[in-house]
């Protein structure tokens, strides 16, 4: 065992033994510990100060029954949780995701990667994340309005604007945040900017739907410029059809790229000529109307593949953009097969350790979630100044500062892992951003 395998070893026998049961916060924090436990260890302030364990240990966990009625009159009941990791650079920051599968175990890990990936944007904002183990499918409007009230009426004591600013996640879009705003405010009695990803009519911002998967194209934009390269021309695979998949595949055919797929739980999606802005357009369409992708209009030049994932095609660049460990070592493996030579991540986790394991062999450069999906937060944080000035942007300055924040998260994750001429993006953005928590935690004494 070498010194950093021990020093991380060490590490995660001190964590609370009841986070035994949490396979996914504790890979998560395994990895950020194999990377940043030597700069620690190096900084008598930050070692004495135990920074890396006060983070892993959230400042608080909120959990609470979530009563509601059916259409029928039928008394629902579901557990919501808000886990508050830390505040130490800003107010706490992340998203909000009801699904039948939601577990602890899951917003835990989340939380954690949050404090990373928001203190990588250089915007003040902590870390948190919650959710419910509601599942909206099938629910009628009046429901999910019904289930938000309930949800924030448990929740709204312990957020607002300078305290734990929520946004939506996985089936938590534009309707819930609107509804969850609405019972905020009628909660509260007052208007403020309790939550990110509101509709423009009521302080929204502009961009921001837009702004993960623009976001993302803009941080390999930047990886590509490292190399002296360009995406026009490129060949794109892209897994999902939701949010974060569609607008990067947008704003890569914008930029000149060949997008050759985009994927369901159903199948994948697969232009080998690649995909035009209507072809694009109709899969936004079928993902609203809640249908798969097979039967594509005959003139996209595209077939459906039942049961297919895109990485058997070949293509220079992989964007996962679906959801997390979609990509196990034998997608990895068709990944590396395919001459794929960079993978940049859209979705949360979407790349298990074991395929990562291979990525690297196989030389392909990697860029995680935590800093490349980063540009959905980064907007939402231009949301919360914007609500508070009462001064909002336009789309174009919305744009061109989603691109500059990019391209700085971009600049912070490549300088801090560059060694021997190679890049290491994962460990520069975990020691990047673990370097200014460690300053903001140990500056604030021992909480
Ligand atoms: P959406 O709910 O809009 O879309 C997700 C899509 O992924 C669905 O259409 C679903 O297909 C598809 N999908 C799920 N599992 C698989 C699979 N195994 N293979 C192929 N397709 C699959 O989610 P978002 O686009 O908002 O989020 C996607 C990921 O990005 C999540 O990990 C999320 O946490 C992350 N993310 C999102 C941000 C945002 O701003 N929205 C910000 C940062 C990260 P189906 O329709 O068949 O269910």
């Amino acid at each position: 065992m070498d010194r950093i395998d021990a020093l991380t070893e060490h590490f995660m026998s001190t964590l609370s033994e009841q986070d035994d049961d949490l396979s996914n916060f504790k890979q998560a924090v395994r990895d950020v510990a194999s990377d940043v436990l030597a700069v620690e260890k190096n900084d008598p302030t930050w070692s004495a100060n135990q920074v890396l364990r006060r983070i892993a240990e959230p400042d608080r966990v909120i959990s609470f029954r979530v009563t509601w009625a059916d259409d029928d009159g039928n008394v629902c009941i579901n557990r919501g949780w808000r886990v508050q990791a830390s505040n130490a650079i800003g107010p706490y920051k992340g998203g909000l995701r009801f699904h039948p599968g939601v577990s602890l175990d899951d917003l835990r890990f989340l939380a954690f990667e949050q404090c990373f990936k928001n203190a990588l944007t250089g915007l003040p904002l902590g870390g948190a994340k919650g959710g419910a183990d509601f599942d909206p499918r099938g629910r009628s409007d009046a429901e999910i309005m019904r289930f938000c009230q309930a949800f924030m009426g448990k929740l709204a004591p312990y957020i607002g604007p300078d305290r734990d600013v929520p946004a939506g996640d996985i089936n938590v879009g534009p309707r819930e945040i609107g509804y969850l705003f609405g019972a905020w405010m009628n909660a509260a009695g007052i208007y403020d900017g309790a939550l990110t990803g509101k509709g423009l009519s009521y302080g929204g911002s502009e961009m921001r739907v837009e702004a993960t998967g623009y976001g993302l194209i803009y941080f390999v934009q930047a990886m590509l410029a490292r190399r002296n390269a360009d995406i026009t021309g490129k060949r794109v695979a892209i897994s999902g059809k939701g949010n974060v998949a569609t607008h990067a595949a947008e704003k890569a055919v914008c930029e000149g790229a060949t997008v050759v797929t985009l994927s369901d739980t159903s199948g994948t999606l697969y232009a080998p000529d690649g995909l035009s802005q209507e072809a694009i357009r109709w899969v936004q369409e079928q993902k609203a109307a809640g249908k798969d992708l097979a039967n594509p209009p005959k003139d996209f030049g595209a077939a459906f593949r039942e049961n297919e994932t895109p990485w058997q095609q070949s293509a220079d660049i992989a964007l996962p953009c679906a959801t997390q460990n979609e990509i196990d070592e034998d997608a990895a493996k068709s990944i590396v097969d395919a001459g794929t030579s960079l993978l940049a991540e859209g979705a949360n986790m979407p790349t298990t350790p074991d395929a990562l394991a291979v990525l690297r062999k196989a030389g392909v450069t990697y860029a995680p979630g935590k800093a490349s999906n980063a540009g959905g937060v980064a907007v939402s944080g231009l949301e919360m100044s914007q609500t508070s000035h009462r001064r909002f942007m336009t789309a174009e300055e919305v744009d061109a500062a989603l691109k500059d924040i990019m391209k700085q998260i971009h600049d912070r994750a490549a300088d801090e892992g560059q060694s021997g001429g190679k890049i290491d993006y994962a460990r520069g953005a975990n020691v990047a951003a673990y370097r200014k928590l460690a300053q903001a935690i140990t500056a604030q004494g021992v909480l």
